[in-house]
């Protein structure tokens, strides 16, 4: 392999273009409209644009994709991670342009697409399944018959599905037909296909996978485990290798069944099985992915392999690196998602600029995977991830402690993060002890969501502080170059003659508003907040603010941005916002709301009528993006006059939703 096209964007292709560059493999990066200067686009020997922002205009254009590849003479394309990278069809069309597709056979791929296929097939070869039915009779009573066989529990599955649609749980019977009908109905309108699967529903597994791999040989290892218990909604936040608690024997036993299911469907490079784990230390078969996954990182750092490069060899037709006794595991990692997004609000994906992105510093116990600059955009068009921070270190005590502090190192400012939600994950006594299983999040939610207002006061202090500061910086900077630096003319403060020289400075977090008033004596800052005088020693160095509020010390780092202050400390970050008398808006008089899609997606459904009454904050329609739901508000008391979509129609992020109008 000379040249190698990556057909994807963002992180992954970085991730990518590294491993190929230390091979001394040349690469090919694919962009659209949106991605012109992304890092990806940097990074690589070469570049083509592939078309328009939307990926299905540019990153699944595979015909496009495969002409770029043809025309710049490439020997292989790295599909990376979600585009194409399951799509069998473009993986034929590369074998039949004599272009190596960086992953299994087509045949691979096909078998893995449908669960109830997949399931079968590891029925076969002898792979533990939960237990269920995924045959073909979908006669409703037979389907009650077989849930009535196995117990309630049962959870009903498209056999298409994905993302946890199409799937609900039936705790009794009476609950059954209900269920069944509407399963059918979201599988149908979401994959086009009702087959449904019945499978007993385990009440507190966990999600752990193996990592497996394959060369052209008939060669295959197993690489360990993965722990994604971590979930919100059957979406993975917090991944770990090893798994904690896990046993040589069960890994062993674990792993050789993995290699069993790749071995079934004649696997060849990279591919993930997935297991449900119960408490009982059964294991049951769940999906096989057939790609690289997001979280391949973590099985890099305890194993020391570059699973990319191993892509990448065995693509070339080489033997696997290392044998099952050759591979070993050493120490423990995590890798977290930090996406833009609001997890205090539905994990509503967020847009915007990166103004402010400062990653912990790397080593050998902290890497950083991202495809993102500070400055850079993210937008509505592909999935919001900015970075994945992994850490490591000799034991899982260690390795959280890492991620805890790498965690309150990162800041990020201009968009909303999960930085905060991440940390207090990170820090949760039931995750410390191992405490795991898929509903982790569900079960701490109290103090998962908990506002972190508790020591809002401080903040405001900070803010009035970092504002009196800056603005005597400011002034200084002025004097100098005027004749007179007593002249009042120059002052910027609020002096009046007569009065005490006080400021008062209007801060308003979320919709709450304070009143804090700022004088200086004897260079402290006296600071009035709630009928209550700080004394604040306080001194600001570029984005660091030094400060002693009432005798107790602390670091921060402050970003302005406008009227917009945003403050990190180790108790995490804070947005803080100065009115200013002349800008000051009402929020609900703000300037025309904002409707647009935050991201390609689908409408479920309109929560009310066009011409309908409704109240400020009621949500007005709902709309699946991203695997989840999302509700857009009325940002004031109206009405919305048109719905321009309707239900199961595909919206493109950024197109416009509905027209409102307010009171
Ligand atoms: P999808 O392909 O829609 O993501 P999966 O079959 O991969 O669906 O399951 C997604 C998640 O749903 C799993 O990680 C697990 O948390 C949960 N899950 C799936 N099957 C079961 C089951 N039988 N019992 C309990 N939870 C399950």
């Amino acid at each position: 392999m000379k040249k190698l096209l990556i057909a994807n964007r963002g992180e992954i292709a970085c991730r990518v273009i590294r491993s190929a560059k230390k091979l001394g493999i040349k690469t090919v990066a694919v962009y659209s409209d949106a991605d012109a200067h992304a890092m990806h686009v940097q990074m690589a020997d070469e570049a083509v644009h592939i078309g328009a922002a939307p990926s299905k205009e540019s990153y699944l254009q595979g015909q496009r994709i495969l002409d770029a590849a043809i025309a710049l003479g490439v020997d292989a394309i790295h599909p990376g991670y979600g585009f194409l990278s399951e799509n069998a069809n473009f993986a034929q069309a590369c074998a039949d342009n004599g272009i190596e597709f960086v992953g299994p056979p087509t045949g691979a791929i096909e078998a893995m697409g449908s669960k109830s296929a997949a399931k079968a097939i590891m029925e076969k070869a002898g792979v533990p399944l939960v237990p269920g039915y995924h045959g073909d009779n979908q006669d409703a009573e037979f389907l009650k018959q077989q849930a009535i066989d196995m117990g309630f529990p049962v959870l009903l599955k498209a056999a298409a599905g994905g993302g946890g649609k199409g799937m609900r749980q039936v705790h009794q019977l009476s609950e059954f037909d209900e269920a069944l009908a509407a399963a059918k109905r979201e599988a149908m309108s979401s994959f086009g296909d009702d087959l449904m699967l019945v499978e007993k529903y385990l009440m507190q597994p966990r999600h752990v996978e193996i990592q497996v791999f394959c060369d052209k040989h008939g060669n295959g290892v197993y690489l360990f485990e993965r722990d994604c218990s971590l979930q919100r909604r059957h979406q993975k936040v917090i991944e770990e290798a090893p798994a904690p608690g896990m046993q040589s024997e069960l890994r062993q036993q674990m792993g050789e069944a993995a290699l069993k299911a790749a071995e079934a469907i004649g696997y060849v490079g990279a591919g993930t099985v997935e297991f449900l784990l119960d408490v009982d230390g059964s294991f049951y078969f769940m999906e096989m992915n057939t790609r690289l996954q997001v979280e391949h990182p973590v099985t890099e750092m305890i194993t020391g392999e570059d699973l990319v490069e191993w892509q990448i060899r065995v693509a070339d037709g080489e033997h696997l690196p290392k044998t099952q006794q050759q591979l070993t595991l050493k120490g423990h990692a995590f890798e977290a998602r930090v996406y833009a997004e609001d997890p205090d609000n539905d994990f509503l994906p967020a847009t915007g600029t990166l103004k402010l992105l400062q990653a912990p510093a790397e080593s050998r116990f902290v890497r950083v995977d991202t495809g993102v600059t500070e400055g850079d955009e993210v937008s509505v068009y592909y999935d919001p991830m900015i970075a994945k921070l992994i850490v490591w270190d000799e034991n899982r005590d260690k390795a959280l402690a890492r991620m805890q502090s790498a965690l309150r190192d990162y800041r990020i400012s201009g968009v909303t993060t999960n930085l905060d939600f991440l940390h207090r994950l990170a820090v949760h006594p039931a995750f410390a002890a191992c405490e795991l299983d898929t509903n982790f999040i569900q079960k701490h939610e109290a103090e998962l969501f908990a506002g972190q207002d508790v020591h809002l006061g401080d903040k405001l202090v900070y803010a009035a502080a970092y504002l009196a500061l800056r603005q005597q910086q400011n002034r200084s900077h002025v004097i100098p170059r005027s004749q007179d630096a007593h002249s009042p003319w120059l002052a910027q403060d609020n002096w009046r003659s007569n009065e005490t020289l006080e400021q008062v400075f209007e801060l308003a977090h979320g919709e709450d508003l304070f009143r804090l008033t700022v004088f200086q004596q004897d260079n402290l800052l006296h600071i009035q907040h709630d009928n209550v005088v700080h004394l604040v020693d306080a001194r600001l160095n570029g984005r660091t603010l030094d400060i002693a509020l009432d005798g107790r010390h602390e670091q921060l780092t402050v970003f302005a941005d406008g009227n917009q202050i945003q403050l990190f400390d180790d108790s995490g970050s804070v947005l803080i916002e100065q009115q200013l008398p002349d800008l000051q808006l009402d929020s609900d008089h703000a300037g025309p709301a904002d409707f647009a899609a935050p991201m390609n997606g689908t409408i479920v459904t309109h929560l009310v009528e066009a011409g309908q009454s409704v109240e400020k904050g009621q949500a007005l329609l709902v709309m699946e993006a991203m695997k989840m739901e999302h509700s857009i508000k009325a940002p004031a008391a109206g009405k919305v006059t048109e719905f321009y979509y309707q239900p199961g129609e595909l919206v493109d992020g950024g197109s416009d939703l509905l027209a409102f109008e307010a009171d």
